[in-house]
């Protein structure tokens, strides 16, 4: 245990079954190397309401009281004796991880999202009060300053940044690790959070971009994001329009769905990479479909620390945030149910002075 702590107020669930309420939770002092951060604004990623009501439990159970939260933006409110890039008052994100063991092979590469300990914002094994990390529903975090990220978006803009920080970083490492961009047709599968930046960020770096919704009221807007053509795909005759046609598919759909539907519409070695994490599996695709033109379904797993640093940069010199409806700490609890409903355009960002109420 870290011998001092502070008082912070947050936002939990104590149960699968429990709604989100408030509470207060201890932070620890920072050490010489931490960052201790006022947390401004902070995403709702779909991740969290996954992890709330513990629909991961095969694969990841939630540990209980969860603090969520990973889309983290807001000012260094001091720091660490041997903390050197950062200074008190510095704008900075924190986005899904906030330790990794910083040797193995996947850490000397820079990936330290791929690493066996990385320690995830929330729900992850620490030392500190209660036993897991407690993550961005709260007023103030303290993290190792390798995960502190700076934020050179205007001031302004800040609340909007905050998705940025998994939304963004989750389909920016994807569309980059295969190569998306000028001469590549790229697809985006659902228009959520994770969605909307895709198309977002796949054209501001060049790629010929479709959407894939399953709700008619997307389709203009997914062209107003920078799709150039938006397809529904409940609509089997728009489907087979783009048959063999697509370099790469970035599928973030929530929910479990059929693949092949998409498979069919990828090239020879083309790939689908689905960062989407439903409750429960897809049904198995057809390995033809596969075979045939040497197709791949791939997965993808957020981004790493300098690639994080790499895609804000890539979005303050393109003036790409997310879109966004900002709301107050007790709005959380719909949040999640319109969130469920597909009712939200984007992403809800929590104000986090909220929570002193
Ligand atoms: P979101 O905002 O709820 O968006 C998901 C989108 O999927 C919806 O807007 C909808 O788009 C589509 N969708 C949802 N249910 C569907 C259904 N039953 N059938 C067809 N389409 C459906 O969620 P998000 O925050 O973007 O997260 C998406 C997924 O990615 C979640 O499972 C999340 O846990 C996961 N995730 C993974 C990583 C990673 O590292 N791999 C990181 C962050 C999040 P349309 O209305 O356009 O169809
Ligand atoms: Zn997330
Ligand atoms: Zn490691």
């Amino acid at each position: 245990m870290h011998p001092t702590t502070y008082d912070a107020k947050a936002y939990s669930a104590v149960s699968d079954k429990s709604p989100m309420a408030s509470t207060t939770i201890a932070r620890r002092d920072p050490s010489e190397r931490d960052v201790q951060i006022e947390i401004l604004f902070c995403g709702i990623c779909h991740s969290d309401l996954h992890s709330v009501r513990n629909e991961w439990s095969e694969f990841m159970a939630t540990n209980y009281p969860i603090v969520p939260g990973h889309e983290i933006v807001g000012r260094v409110s001091a720091v660490g004796a041997k903390v050197s890039g950062f200074a008190r008052g510095d704008l900075v994100g924190v986005g899904c991880i906030v330790d990794s063991c910083r040797h193995c092979f996947e850490c000397d590469e820079g990936l330290e999202n791929y690493c066996d300990h990385m320690i995830g914002t929330y729900n992850f094994p620490t030392p500190d009060a209660p036993g897991h990390t407690l993550g961005g529903y709260s007023q103030q975090i303290v993290v190792h300053e390798h995960y502190v990220l700076r934020i050179k978006h205007p001031e302004e803009q800040l609340p909007a940044v905050a998705p940025l920080l998994c939304a963004g970083i989750t389909t920016y490492s994807p569309l980059r690790h295969w190569k998306a961009g000028p001469g590549k047709k790229v697809g985006i599968v659902g228009i959520g959070g994770l969605g909307h930046m895709g198309i977002k960020l796949a054209h501001a770096m060049g790629a010929q971009v479709v959407a894939f919704t399953t709700s008619e009221s997307k389709r203009e807007a997914a062209k107003m994001l920078g799709a150039d053509e938006a397809v529904v795909s409940r609509n089997s005759h728009e489907m087979t329009a783009h048959a063999k046609s697509f370099d790469l598919i970035v599928n973030t759909v929530a929910a479990p769905h059929d693949l092949d539907a998409f498979i069919a519409l990828l090239k020879r070695d083309a790939t689908m990479a689905l960062v989407g994490a439903p409750a429960s599996p897809h049904p198995s695709p057809n390995v033809m479909n596969l075979i045939f033109k040497r197709r791949s379904i791939a997965g993808s797993m957020i981004g790493s620390i300098p690639e994080t640093r790499e895609m804000l940069d890539f979005c303050a010199e393109h003036g790409i945030v997310s879109d966004i409806e900002l709301i107050r700490a007790e709005q959380i609890n719909e949040a999640y149910e319109r969130m469920l409903k597909g009712d939200v355009k984007y992403r809800f960002v929590i104000d986090n002075a909220t929570l002193a109420n």
